[in-house]
Protein backbone atom coordinates (compact mmCIF):
# COMPACT_ATOMS: atom_id res chain seq x y z
CA UNK A 1 0.00 0.00 0.00
CA UNK A 2 1.50 3.66 -1.28
CA UNK A 3 1.85 5.87 1.70
CA UNK A 4 2.31 8.80 -0.46
CA UNK A 5 3.95 11.65 0.21
CA UNK A 6 3.85 14.20 3.31
CA UNK A 7 2.05 17.62 2.13
CA UNK A 8 3.28 19.85 4.63
CA UNK A 9 0.48 22.67 4.94
CA UNK A 10 1.81 26.05 5.65
CA UNK A 11 0.00 28.91 7.02
CA UNK A 12 0.34 32.05 5.18
CA UNK A 13 1.18 35.29 6.70
CA UNK A 14 -2.07 36.90 6.48
CA UNK A 15 -3.03 40.88 7.25
CA UNK A 16 -4.12 40.19 10.97
CA UNK A 17 -0.85 39.16 11.73
CA UNK A 18 0.72 42.38 10.62
CA UNK A 19 -1.14 44.83 12.71
CA UNK A 20 0.99 47.68 13.95
CA UNK A 21 3.93 45.27 12.96
CA UNK A 22 4.59 41.75 12.44
CA UNK A 23 3.02 40.37 15.27
CA UNK A 24 4.12 37.11 16.85
CA UNK A 25 5.00 33.27 16.35
CA UNK A 26 2.68 32.69 18.97
CA UNK A 27 -0.67 33.76 17.31
CA UNK A 28 0.35 32.08 14.03
CA UNK A 29 1.16 28.47 16.02
CA UNK A 30 -2.40 28.77 17.41
CA UNK A 31 -3.70 29.85 14.11
CA UNK A 32 -2.01 26.97 12.58
CA UNK A 33 -3.31 24.22 15.12
CA UNK A 34 -6.79 25.51 14.96
CA UNK A 35 -6.64 24.53 11.05
CA UNK A 36 -4.86 21.84 11.19
CA UNK A 37 -1.93 23.51 9.35
CA UNK A 38 1.72 21.98 9.64
CA UNK A 39 3.93 24.64 9.43
CA UNK A 40 3.28 28.83 9.56
CA UNK A 41 4.90 31.41 7.33
CA UNK A 42 7.34 34.11 8.76
CA UNK A 43 7.21 37.02 7.21
CA UNK A 44 11.58 38.26 7.11
CA UNK A 45 11.47 41.18 5.18
CA UNK A 46 13.34 44.25 5.05
CA UNK A 47 11.86 47.78 6.45
CA UNK A 48 8.90 47.65 4.27
CA UNK A 49 6.82 50.68 5.51
CA UNK A 50 5.95 53.80 7.03
CA UNK A 51 4.83 51.92 10.65
CA UNK A 52 7.70 49.72 10.44
CA UNK A 53 10.35 52.84 9.71
CA UNK A 54 8.01 54.69 13.15
CA UNK A 55 8.11 51.41 15.14
CA UNK A 56 12.54 50.87 14.43
CA UNK A 57 13.60 54.73 13.59
CA UNK A 58 15.05 52.53 10.10
CA UNK A 59 14.31 53.58 6.43
CA UNK A 60 12.54 51.45 4.07
CA UNK A 61 14.69 48.57 2.74
CA UNK A 62 17.39 48.66 5.57
CA UNK A 63 18.13 45.33 6.72
CA UNK A 64 16.86 44.41 10.64
CA UNK A 65 18.88 44.49 13.66
CA UNK A 66 18.14 42.94 16.49
CA UNK A 67 17.01 46.10 18.48
CA UNK A 68 14.20 46.57 15.46
CA UNK A 69 13.64 42.48 15.55
CA UNK A 70 12.69 42.82 19.14
CA UNK A 71 9.99 45.90 18.46
CA UNK A 72 8.10 44.56 15.29
CA UNK A 73 7.65 41.13 16.32
CA UNK A 74 6.01 40.38 19.65
CA UNK A 75 7.67 37.85 22.21
CA UNK A 76 5.25 36.34 24.49
CA UNK A 77 6.46 37.37 28.50
CA UNK A 78 6.95 33.80 29.28
CA UNK A 79 8.22 31.17 27.42
CA UNK A 80 5.78 29.23 26.23
CA UNK A 81 6.99 25.47 24.76
CA UNK A 82 6.03 25.16 21.66
CA UNK A 83 6.81 22.76 18.36
CA UNK A 84 6.32 23.67 15.04
CA UNK A 85 7.55 23.97 11.38
CA UNK A 86 8.13 27.18 10.21
CA UNK A 87 9.42 29.04 7.26
CA UNK A 88 11.32 32.18 6.98
CA UNK A 89 9.86 34.35 3.76
CA UNK A 90 12.94 36.89 2.77
CA UNK A 91 12.57 40.04 1.07
CA UNK A 92 10.86 39.76 -2.09
CA UNK A 93 12.20 43.16 -3.31
CA UNK A 94 8.80 44.36 -4.06
CA UNK A 95 9.99 47.91 -3.55
CA UNK A 96 12.70 49.81 -6.17
CA UNK A 97 14.34 50.78 -2.23
CA UNK A 98 14.78 46.90 -0.96
CA UNK A 99 17.20 45.85 -3.04
CA UNK A 100 18.73 42.03 -3.06
CA UNK A 101 22.54 42.12 -3.39
CA UNK A 102 23.50 38.29 -3.72
CA UNK A 103 26.79 39.41 -5.92
CA UNK A 104 28.11 40.92 -3.14
CA UNK A 105 29.54 38.78 -0.49
CA UNK A 106 28.97 41.31 2.45
CA UNK A 107 25.46 41.98 1.71
CA UNK A 108 24.96 38.84 1.95
CA UNK A 109 27.32 38.31 5.64
CA UNK A 110 24.54 41.37 6.54
CA UNK A 111 21.21 39.37 5.16
CA UNK A 112 22.56 36.00 7.02
CA UNK A 113 23.23 37.80 10.10
CA UNK A 114 19.38 39.15 10.18
CA UNK A 115 18.37 35.67 9.78
CA UNK A 116 20.52 34.42 12.75
CA UNK A 117 19.05 37.34 14.76
CA UNK A 118 15.75 36.48 13.76
CA UNK A 119 15.79 32.93 14.63
CA UNK A 120 17.69 33.36 17.99
CA UNK A 121 14.43 35.52 18.60
CA UNK A 122 12.13 33.04 18.11
CA UNK A 123 14.65 30.64 19.98
CA UNK A 124 13.99 27.77 17.18
CA UNK A 125 15.27 26.57 13.45
CA UNK A 126 13.43 27.11 10.45
CA UNK A 127 12.12 24.35 8.47
CA UNK A 128 12.85 26.45 5.21
CA UNK A 129 14.29 29.73 4.47
CA UNK A 130 12.74 31.37 0.82
CA UNK A 131 14.66 33.45 -0.83
CA UNK A 132 13.94 35.24 -4.35
CA UNK A 133 15.98 36.09 -6.94
CA UNK A 134 16.45 39.88 -7.49
CA UNK A 135 17.38 41.49 -10.49
CA UNK A 136 20.54 42.45 -12.51
CA UNK A 137 23.83 43.04 -11.44
CA UNK A 138 22.74 39.49 -9.67
CA UNK A 139 23.25 36.66 -11.86
CA UNK A 140 21.79 32.80 -11.60
CA UNK A 141 25.55 32.02 -10.47
CA UNK A 142 25.35 34.75 -7.44
CA UNK A 143 22.14 32.85 -6.14
CA UNK A 144 23.54 28.99 -6.64
CA UNK A 145 26.60 30.17 -4.82
CA UNK A 146 24.17 32.48 -2.08
CA UNK A 147 22.11 29.19 -1.84
CA UNK A 148 24.98 27.35 -1.06
CA UNK A 149 26.57 29.57 1.38
CA UNK A 150 23.16 29.61 3.29
CA UNK A 151 23.75 25.59 3.80
CA UNK A 152 26.00 25.87 5.43
CA UNK A 153 25.13 28.70 7.57
CA UNK A 154 21.82 26.49 8.60
CA UNK A 155 22.64 23.19 8.38
CA UNK A 156 19.01 21.58 9.35
CA UNK A 157 17.10 23.90 7.15
CA UNK A 158 16.11 23.80 3.40
CA UNK A 159 17.30 26.76 1.39
CA UNK A 160 14.39 27.53 -1.42
CA UNK A 161 14.05 30.47 -3.91
CA UNK A 162 10.67 31.34 -5.30
CA UNK A 163 10.30 32.33 -9.09
CA UNK A 164 9.06 35.78 -9.42
CA UNK A 165 7.80 37.74 -12.43
CA UNK A 166 10.87 39.96 -13.74
CA UNK A 167 13.06 38.69 -11.76
CA UNK A 168 16.18 36.22 -12.51
CA UNK A 169 14.20 33.25 -11.97
CA UNK A 170 11.07 33.83 -13.13
CA UNK A 171 10.02 30.80 -16.08
CA UNK A 172 10.66 26.99 -16.67
CA UNK A 173 13.79 27.90 -18.53
CA UNK A 174 15.62 30.12 -15.40
CA UNK A 175 14.36 27.62 -13.09
CA UNK A 176 15.91 25.22 -14.86
CA UNK A 177 19.26 26.72 -15.60
CA UNK A 178 19.46 27.16 -11.28
CA UNK A 179 18.66 23.72 -10.82
CA UNK A 180 21.16 22.50 -13.42
CA UNK A 181 23.82 24.94 -12.25
CA UNK A 182 23.30 23.84 -8.99
CA UNK A 183 23.26 20.17 -9.94
CA UNK A 184 26.62 20.68 -11.55
CA UNK A 185 28.39 23.34 -9.43
CA UNK A 186 26.94 21.59 -5.71
CA UNK A 187 25.84 17.79 -6.44
CA UNK A 188 26.01 16.90 -3.04
CA UNK A 189 23.95 19.51 -1.44
CA UNK A 190 21.12 18.63 -4.58
CA UNK A 191 21.70 14.85 -3.85
CA UNK A 192 20.74 15.74 0.29
CA UNK A 193 17.33 17.45 -0.63
CA UNK A 194 18.75 20.49 0.99
CA UNK A 195 18.04 23.56 -2.40
CA UNK A 196 14.96 23.73 -4.48
CA UNK A 197 12.40 26.01 -6.04
CA UNK A 198 8.92 26.82 -4.72
CA UNK A 199 7.09 27.09 -7.19
CA UNK A 200 4.40 30.47 -6.99
CA UNK A 201 1.92 29.46 -9.92
CA UNK A 202 0.43 32.99 -10.31
CA UNK A 203 3.80 34.48 -10.62
CA UNK A 204 4.81 32.06 -13.45
CA UNK A 205 1.06 33.12 -14.91
CA UNK A 206 1.43 36.12 -15.05
CA UNK A 207 5.16 35.89 -16.74
CA UNK A 208 4.13 33.66 -19.44
CA UNK A 209 1.91 36.46 -20.24
CA UNK A 210 -1.51 34.83 -18.89
CA UNK A 211 -1.26 32.10 -21.79
CA UNK A 212 -3.04 29.40 -21.01
CA UNK A 213 -0.25 27.38 -24.04
CA UNK A 214 2.46 29.03 -23.00
CA UNK A 215 1.62 28.73 -19.08
CA UNK A 216 1.05 24.77 -19.69
CA UNK A 217 4.22 24.25 -21.79
CA UNK A 218 6.08 25.59 -18.64
CA UNK A 219 4.65 23.60 -16.33
CA UNK A 220 5.40 20.27 -18.82
CA UNK A 221 9.52 21.41 -19.32
CA UNK A 222 9.96 22.25 -15.63
CA UNK A 223 12.36 19.81 -13.91
CA UNK A 224 10.23 18.27 -11.38
CA UNK A 225 12.84 17.32 -8.78
CA UNK A 226 13.61 21.16 -8.47
CA UNK A 227 9.68 22.37 -7.04
CA UNK A 228 9.69 21.50 -3.06
CA UNK A 229 6.85 23.30 -3.31
CA UNK A 230 3.74 25.35 -4.09
CA UNK A 231 2.16 28.87 -3.22
CA UNK A 232 -1.48 28.85 -4.88
CA UNK A 233 -3.96 32.07 -4.95
CA UNK A 234 -5.12 33.79 -7.61
CA UNK A 235 -6.69 37.14 -8.69
CA UNK A 236 -4.37 39.51 -10.90
CA UNK A 237 -4.70 42.07 -7.83
CA UNK A 238 -4.09 40.31 -4.76
CA UNK A 239 -3.62 37.04 -3.36
CA UNK A 240 -7.31 35.53 -3.62
CA UNK A 241 -8.56 32.37 -3.21
CA UNK A 242 -8.78 30.59 -7.07
CA UNK A 243 -11.59 29.52 -8.56
CA UNK A 244 -11.80 26.72 -11.26
CA UNK A 245 -13.16 30.08 -13.79
CA UNK A 246 -9.78 31.79 -13.61
CA UNK A 247 -8.16 32.46 -16.55
CA UNK A 248 -4.85 30.35 -14.91
CA UNK A 249 -5.55 26.68 -15.67
CA UNK A 250 -5.71 24.93 -12.83
CA UNK A 251 -6.45 21.50 -14.42
CA UNK A 252 -2.86 21.61 -15.56
CA UNK A 253 -1.41 22.97 -12.44
CA UNK A 254 -3.43 20.00 -10.51
CA UNK A 255 -1.38 17.64 -13.25
CA UNK A 256 1.85 18.99 -12.38
CA UNK A 257 1.18 18.69 -8.19
CA UNK A 258 -0.05 15.16 -9.03
CA UNK A 259 3.65 14.12 -10.40
CA UNK A 260 5.30 15.98 -7.89
CA UNK A 261 3.72 14.54 -5.24
CA UNK A 262 4.62 10.75 -6.65
CA UNK A 263 8.58 11.92 -6.46
CA UNK A 264 8.86 14.12 -3.29
CA UNK A 265 8.66 12.48 0.16
CA UNK A 266 8.19 15.99 1.51
CA UNK A 267 5.78 18.64 -0.38
CA UNK A 268 5.17 22.56 0.69
CA UNK A 269 1.93 23.99 -0.07
CA UNK A 270 1.51 27.26 0.53
CA UNK A 271 -2.52 28.64 -0.19
CA UNK A 272 -0.78 32.21 0.24
CA UNK A 273 -3.64 34.35 0.82
CA UNK A 274 -3.89 37.92 2.64
CA UNK A 275 -6.67 37.33 4.50
CA UNK A 276 -7.24 35.11 7.66
CA UNK A 277 -11.08 34.34 6.14
CA UNK A 278 -9.61 32.81 2.93
CA UNK A 279 -7.12 30.58 4.46
CA UNK A 280 -10.04 27.78 5.27
CA UNK A 281 -11.57 28.17 1.75
CA UNK A 282 -7.92 28.12 -0.81
CA UNK A 283 -7.21 24.58 1.21
CA UNK A 284 -10.21 23.40 0.61
CA UNK A 285 -9.89 24.81 -3.30
CA UNK A 286 -6.39 22.71 -3.57
CA UNK A 287 -7.25 19.37 -1.39
CA UNK A 288 -10.35 19.22 -4.07
CA UNK A 289 -9.67 20.62 -7.13
CA UNK A 290 -5.73 19.60 -7.75
CA UNK A 291 -5.00 17.17 -4.98
CA UNK A 292 -7.75 15.08 -5.93
CA UNK A 293 -6.68 13.63 -9.32
ZN1 LIG B 1 4.45 33.45 -3.40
Amino acid sequence: MGMGPKVIWVLPNVAQFNKNGRGSFQERYYEAKKLNFDAIEIPADFIKNPTEVKLTGLLIGDVLTREAISKLYKKPSRRISIKIKYILHTDPQARRDSKLKWYNPEWRRKFIEMLNNLIEYFEMEPYAIEIHPGTKPNSIKNITSTMAELTEEFPRTKILIENRTHQLITDAFSMNKLWNMLRQEYPNIVESGRVGIVLDVQQLFTQTGKNRILFQRHLQIIEPEAIFGVHIHSGSRGHHTPSLKDPIPWIDVAKFLNNSLKIKEEFLINPEVHTKSEIQATRLFIERSLLSL
